[in-house]
């Protein structure tokens, strides 16, 4: 391969390689984009799953803290019932004076501002005794359920009622059963917690106003809630599905709506084996809001990240186009000649040697016409130099006007010299197409001021041992052979003779 050769197979291997970066600066970029989005997400994913974990845990540590409080006040009065019932059983009891009877029973245990004043009553569920009043009034209630649940089962401990109105506010009633030593039944001390206290509890608690807290029995009613809505007290909450697992499990959570508000919430219960369980709640709102607004932002960055890099990537491939047409240009520059437009006489050697190279691959001909201006030097000095200028473009006109085919090459091969490759065609077709160009500029210049050409056709099947110079060799001497025969005729050269045609 000779050196233009050369330079055609680099240029078009900087080319290739122009495109390939080009493609690989996108595939670069989108491979970034898409990276920085997956760690983005990832990262997302995780910090949700962290923020559900960390309100999980808190809830968890908050119904544990609520739980601990009711049950410690809860065995407290429990306790102080039972004694209530236990001193009962004193036979000594009925021999003292009442007032001191009334000082054995009821100790300063009860006295704490939540809890309400112990009643005793008899096996017929008349009032005996109150730890608030020395002689309260008479009253029945043998028809309440803390007094018909005690009288009905023995052994059934702690009574823990429905929430109810007594003296204007609500409170939950308690009682214990008074069981003689052989197990007779001799009547209930009943007391009673008051709201206020459950209310204190949860006024300590700094809660945001989606989150909630409810107190349940073990048959579904719920006791008390906070924020405290009258019209749920009371009411058993069994019928909700979360409500219905909270028993079935003694810890966990559940993702539900509120039953008022319709606000989707995380429930977490901590330990559903109390006698009241208590369940605190968070909206999902809430537990997200600090998660959400870093997605915000990190999605944010994300978007002017991607912007960015899209935006230098354009930048960069429409850099890499502006210089491949600069280049192209430029080449073209390089390979036309700048007076007649044809191709010059560098890119007409790269194309005749590929030419020549793929007719002896695919045996197939390849013509040659070596085209020169006749008596030019007279013509120069008659007109001057300008107006041969402008000849020889008449003449680079005839010629390009006559060679169309996309495998043709018509050159500026020096001077008033022009060179025509002509892939493919015999000698008889070179010779039409010579002769036409001969008459083209014939015709022109005859109108113009008078100028021929001379023309030397060459046409072969190239074989191995041959190099394309060969073949300029022999156009060349056709042409030589075309002027000695004088001049404006075509002429086609043979390995041995040159043979006129016109
Ligand atoms: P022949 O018929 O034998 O070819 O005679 P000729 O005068 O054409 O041949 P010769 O080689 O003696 O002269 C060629 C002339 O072509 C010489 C030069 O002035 C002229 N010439 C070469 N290049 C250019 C060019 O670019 N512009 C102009 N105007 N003239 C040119
Ligand atoms: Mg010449
Ligand atoms: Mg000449």
């Amino acid at each position: 391969m000779d050196t233009h050769g050369l330079l055609d197979t680099l240029r078009r291997e900087i080319h290739r390689r122009r495109r390939m970066s080009a493609r690989l600066m996108v595939v670069f970029s989108m491979i970034t984009v898409l990276g920085f989005s997956a760690v983005c997400g990832s990262v997302l994913i995780d910090m949700r799953r962290g923020a559900e974990d960390l309100a999980r845990q808190t809830l968890e540590n908050l119904a544990a803290s609520i739980d601990a409080d009711i049950d410690r006040n809860l065995e407290l009065y429990d306790s102080a019932l039972r004694t209530v019932a236990g001193k009962l059983l004193l036979p000594e009891l009925s021999a003292v004076d009442p007032t001191i009877a009334r000082l054995i029973l009821f100790d300063h245990s009860v006295a704490a501002p939540q809890f309400g004043a112990i009643r005793i009553y008899d096996q017929h569920g008349n009032l005996m005794r109150d730890s608030a009043v020395p002689n309260p009034a008479a009253e029945n209630r043998a028809d309440q359920p803390f007094f018909t649940a005690q009288h009905d089962d023995p052994n059934l401990g702690l009574f823990i009622g429905k929430p109810q109105q007594l003296d204007g506010a609500y409170s939950l009633i308690v009682s214990r059963r008074v069981t003689g030593q052989d197990g007779q039944f001799l009547g209930v001390v009943a007391g009673s917690i008051k709201f206020d206290y459950f209310q204190d509890l949860f006024k300590r608690l700094r809660l945001q106003p989606n989150d909630m807290i409810a107190v349940l029995a073990h048959d579904g009613t719920l006791i008390t809630r906070a924020p405290l809505t009258p019209e749920l007290i009371g009411k058993n909450m069994m019928f909700t599905p979360g409500v219905q697992k909270m028993f079935g499990r003694r810890s966990g959570w559940f993702a539900g709506a509120g039953t008022l508000d319709g606000v989707k919430r995380m429930f977490v219960w901590s330990d559903s084996t109390r006698p009241l369980v208590v369940l605190v709640a968070k909206s999902w709102d809430d537990i997200y809001a600090m998660w959400r607004r870093e997605a915000i932002w990190i999605g944010i960055a994300l978007l002017v990240l991607a912007t960015f890099v899209a935006a230098v990537t354009v930048f960069f491939i429409h850099e890499i186009d502006r210089r491949a047409e600069a280049e192209r240009r430029l080449e073209e520059l390089a390979t036309t000649d700048p007076l007649t437009g044809l191709t010059n006489r560098r890119k007409f050697d790269a194309a005749i040697d590929a030419e020549w190279r793929r007719a002896a691959r695919q045996n197939s001909s390849i013509a040659l016409l070596m085209i020169d201006a006749d008596h030019f030097k007279a013509f120069n000095d008659s007109f001057g130099h300008q107006a041969g200028d402008q000849m020889l473009v008449g003449i680079a006109v005839c010629i390009a006007d006559t060679v169309q085919r996309a495998s043709d090459c018509a050159a500026r091969f020096g001077g008033e010299e022009f060179a025509v490759l002509l892939p493919g065609l015999s000698v008889q077709a070179a010779v039409s197409v010579a002769e036409t160009i001969r008459r083209k500029v014939e015709q022109w210049s005859n109108l113009e001021g008078g100028v021929t050409v001379s023309i030397g056709v060459a046409s072969t099947k190239p074989t191995a041992s041959q190099h394309w110079q060969d073949l300029v060799e022999v156009a060349d001497r056709a042409l030589y052979g075309a002027k000695e025969l004088g001049r404006n005729r075509c002429v086609v050269g043979g390995r041995s003779e040159i043979t006129l045609v016109a």
